[in-house]
């Protein structure tokens, strides 16, 4: 076994700190991944608090990760020692049932296994994520990061860049549509940029007025202050797309009635529920969906999209002892556009 540094929470909302966690020799199909850079989440926020239930403690969370691979399988034929790789949120599936044979891995009905907070196929070892030096995964569930895009910026595309770009495909956002989207954080600001290398007309729906520069920067055509309630009067039946990552209880029922006859609300954040009027979904047949990150074939696509038009995510780099406050200016909205770990400053040991 390799006694691996990383950080952790012992307990509900509990501070990260520093944890030894056990990562084993990789097996046959496994490869060794020494991490360089870990992005911060929103969802490992939810998660440390617990906030959708069922948490496994001590949690390592962490599921935006970059780094070179150092050890491999003797099985492994797909990766070579110093290949640069990611790992998004989840490192296996049942590989069998029609999700899985569809790409769709996310959705692996009988369960996928997620990256941290989560147990392997044995169904009893837990799962720790990126906060740590080193991560051993299967060959089948690890993505070339492209040359060209600097590691650091690399590592949010493996879940807010994927998470964003596979509902944009999925409906069809293509040049011209008329598409916003609702919050500009990690999520928010990576749907931006893909929406608009994608030729959309792009507008940010933002309770934070202090952003409407930064997002005009990031390819917004115009953003629109949702704190005054008057904008939901005068965008109303604008848009064929939106693309809601807010992290926080709002209310959907408002965004809906800008949607055009036909139009498409995709809901990506997952904060605590608020009451649904089927008033505005029938008036006008609009559709309410949802969508969860994407599956390993579409995460590679995402990956070569963003290096072929120049897309990575804007990021603060911090040292890994800085986490708490990072969670607490991330809850606070006080960063642009996403924090990422420097896992050199975790004392490999
Ligand atoms: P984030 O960086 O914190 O961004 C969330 C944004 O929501 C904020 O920047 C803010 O944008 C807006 N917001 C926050 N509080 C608000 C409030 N009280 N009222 C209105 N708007 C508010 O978070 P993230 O990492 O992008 O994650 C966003 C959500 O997506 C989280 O719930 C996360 O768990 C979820 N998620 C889902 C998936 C999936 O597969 N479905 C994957 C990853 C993450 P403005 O300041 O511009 O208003
Ligand atoms: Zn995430
Ligand atoms: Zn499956």
């Amino acid at each position: 076994m390799l006694k691996t540094p990383a950080y952790a929470a012992n307990s509900t909302k509990a501070p990260l700190v520093p944890f030894s966690i056990e990562r084993r020799e990789p097996r046959a199909h496994e490869v060794l991944i020494d991490i360089h850079y870990c992005g911060i989440c929103h969802s490992d926020v939810h998660q440390v608090s617990d906030e959708w239930g069922r948490g496994i403690f001590p949690m390592v969370p962490g599921h935006e990760i970059v780094g070179t691979i150092t050890r491999a399988g003797d099985k492994v034929a797909k990766w070579k020692i110093g290949d640069t790789v990611g790992v998004g949120c989840f490192v296996d599936s049942c590989r069998e049932c029609a999700a899985c044979k569809d790409g769709e891995e996310q959705f692996c009905e009988q369960g996928a296994t997620f990256t941290y907070n989560n147990y392997e196929r044995d169904g009893k070892t837990p799962t720790y994520g990126g906060y740590s030096t080193r991560i051993v995964v299967n060959q089948d569930y690890v993505l070339r990061i492209p040359d060209g895009i600097p590691l650091e910026r690399a590592a949010p595309l493996l879940c807010a860049g994927i998470t964003t770009y596979s509902p944009l495909r999925h409906y069809g956002v293509h040049e011209g549509s008329r598409t916003a989207v609702v919050g500009l954080g990690g999520l928010g600001h990576m749907a931006v940029k893909l929406a608009h290398a994608m030729g959309a007309h792009v507008s940010v729906l933002s309770h934070s007025p202090e952003k409407r520069q930064g997002a005009l920067r990031l390819g917004a055509d115009d953003f629109i202050d949702t704190r005054d309630a008057e904008v939901f009067t005068q965008h109303v039946k604008r848009f064929d797309f939106i693309l809601d990552t807010v992290s926080a209880q709002h209310d959907y029922n408002t965004y809906l009635g800008l949607l055009r006859r036909g139009g498409t609300l995709v809901l990506v954040g997952l904060p605590k529920p608020s009451p649904l009027s089927p008033r505005p979904l029938i008036m006008g047949r609009r559709q309410l969906v949802g969508s969860l990150i994407g599956g390993i074939r579409e995460t590679q696509e995402m990956l070569d999209f963003c290096a072929s038009h120049n897309v990575a995510a804007d990021v603060e780099v911090i040292p890994i002892q800085q986490l708490n406050q990072a969670y607490e200016r991330l809850v606070r909205g006080d960063v642009r556009y996403r924090f990422v770990i420097d896992i050199a400053t975790l004392n490999r040991g």
